[in-house]
């Protein structure tokens, strides 16, 4: 159903309008994949998962406390009402759990008793004479959830994680005695999935990153959106081919991501990412941290006052004994205060408007984690701009300003989200997508840590575990 469908149909309960008005807002556009909606005023996340009613059961990996079928008419809509559904369903609820539905019809109610329900009729609401209640096998459990956690690192990872710690009702100190200091600390940042063709796990987890990521940053801290749409060059007719089948990709909504000719911007052709975003990362931070007083120093040895501690510390984690295989990747960027830009453009490296003027990079310095502003980066970052816009770096006459930081990436390139220990969490490798990444990622560990719904499907979670080095 579409947004303003759904906005009509709702309006028929005006005593409910303060929650339709919020749905509405966040309302999931028309997209392949998992969609999340936050409502920090009233502690709720929700996770729709927008796929057949099967495959969306075999990727949601929670155990759920109550459900509700409604699934259309049973007699006109069967496939949300066979013994296969039933049976994915028991296997995704608690003992104890709690099912309800309008419909008394005969197989429903053996395939729930089929599946470890207790089924029962009682008396329906309006036209309906009669309705169906049913509980899992089992007694209902009392679960552990953390109170209170520490976070080591407020740049865009652990500015994420407090802001779900907040959602999820856990109280979080953030350590970090330079905040934003390091990756994160750019004028400006792209918020772009990375680009693999094919619909498949990597293109799923990047699809729904960067689908939560836009809408989140727009809802929440509209201020530090510079502006939106990036151009993708594509450097050879390979790239070009990729992007073709990208943009027909089931995980973007149809028309999102579109192909330009060459000279329509610049004069190579390219993928047109239309919700891509490119950001202000300080006040990003800013809000996402407002209300959460950051105690400036680094993350203390002894934790035993939390109940769980999750890394977040960008490169910092290097320096610590944890058994990932991770690498760090120094990158240099400039910023030219005197050239302005009107759109954003990536092509090898990227140019970007940002606030203090036009910004360009960026290096990629491999088992590098130098903060030094290099000449031979500025010249490297220099040749790059001239390759897409020739006439901007031939009129740059000096005024630049250099900022180096350091990015994390792992063996397979991907990031790492979960724990590594009992109670001991890491959120790392976001390597250059960071702003992509970081917010899903934060809320898939809020829901690993509380036991609560998870935003990522099996195979994404799979993809992202910490120990999924170990067997190399
Ligand atoms: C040049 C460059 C350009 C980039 N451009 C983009 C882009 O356009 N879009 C994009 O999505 N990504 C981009 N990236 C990647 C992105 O910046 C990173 O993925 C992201 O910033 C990582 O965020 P983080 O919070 O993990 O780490 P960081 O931002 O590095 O933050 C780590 C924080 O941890 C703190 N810390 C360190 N040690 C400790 C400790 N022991 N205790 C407590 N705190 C500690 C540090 O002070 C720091 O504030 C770029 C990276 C670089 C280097």
């Amino acid at each position: 159903m579409a947004r303003d469908q759904a906005a009509t149909a709702l309006a028929n309960w005006p005593e409910l309008a303060e929650f339709a008005q919020a749905i509405a807002e966040q309302w999931p556009v028309k997209r392949r994949g998992f969609h999340h909606m936050d409502f920090p005023q009233w502690r709720v996340s929700v996770t729709v998962a927008l796929m057949e009613v099967e495959a969306a059961l075999d990727s949601w990996t929670g155990q759920a406390d109550g459900v509700f079928l409604d699934g259309f008419s049973p007699a006109l809509n069967p496939d949300m009402w066979s013994s296969a559904v039933f049976q994915r369903i028991a296997a995704r609820v608690r003992p104890g759990a709690r099912l309800a539905t309008f419909t008394v019809a005969g197989h429903v109610r053996r395939g729930l008793q089929d599946a470890g329900f207790g089924v029962a009729k009682c008396p329906g609401f309006g036209r309906k004479r009669e309705r169906l209640e049913a509980v899992f096998d089992g007694e209902t459990t009392q679960r552990q959830r953390p109170q209170r956690i520490a976070i080591a690192g407020a740049g865009i990872a652990g500015a994420c994680l407090a802001w779900q710690a907040r959602l999820f009702g856990v109280q979080a100190d953030i350590y970090d005695p330079a905040p934003g200091s390091g990756a994160s600390g750019n004028p400006a940042a792209l918020v772009t999935p990375r680009l693999d063709a094919g619909d498949n796990t990597i293109s799923a987890l990047f699809s729904d990153a960067f689908a939560y990521a836009t809408a989140f940053y727009r809802r929440v801290a509209p201020e530090a959106v510079i502006g939106e749409g990036v151009w993708q060059c594509a450097l050879d007719s390979r790239d070009l081919a990729r992007f073709e089948r990208i943009s027909q990709q089931a995980g973007f909504v149809a028309g999102d991501l579109a192909l330009f000719a060459p000279g329509d911007v610049v004069t190579y052709p390219g993928l047109h990412l239309k919700p891509a975003l490119y950001i202000s990362p300080a006040d990003l931070l800013d809000r996402l941290l407002a209300g959460q007083a950051v105690i400036r120093q680094s993350i203390p040895e002894n934790l035993s006052g939390y109940d769980a501690v999750v890394l977040a510390c960008g490169d910092g984690i290097l320096d610590r004994a944890i058994g990932l295989p991770l690498r760090p990747v120094r990158g240099q960027i400039e910023i030219a205060a005197e050239v302005t830009c009107d759109r954003a453009l990536a092509c090898g490296g990227y140019a970007v408007p940002a606030r203090a003027g036009l910004l360009f990079g960026a290096t990629h310095d491999r088992d590098d984690r130098g903060r030094d502003v290099r000449q031979v980066s500025r010249e490297a970052n220099l040749a790059n701009l001239a390759k897409v816009m020739p006439h901007q770096a031939e009129t740059l006459v000096g005024g630049l300003m250099s900022r180096a930081s350091v990015r994390v990436t792992t063996r397979d390139q991907l990031p790492v989200a979960g724990e590594v220990s009992p109670g001991l969490y890491v959120l790392t490798g976001l390597g250059s997508r960071g702003f992509c990444l970081a917010p899903l990622l934060a809320k898939a560990i809020l829901a690993d840590m509380t036991g609560l719904a998870p935003p990522l499907s099996a195979a994404t979670h799979r993809l992202l575990r910490p120990t999924r080095f170990a067997r190399d």
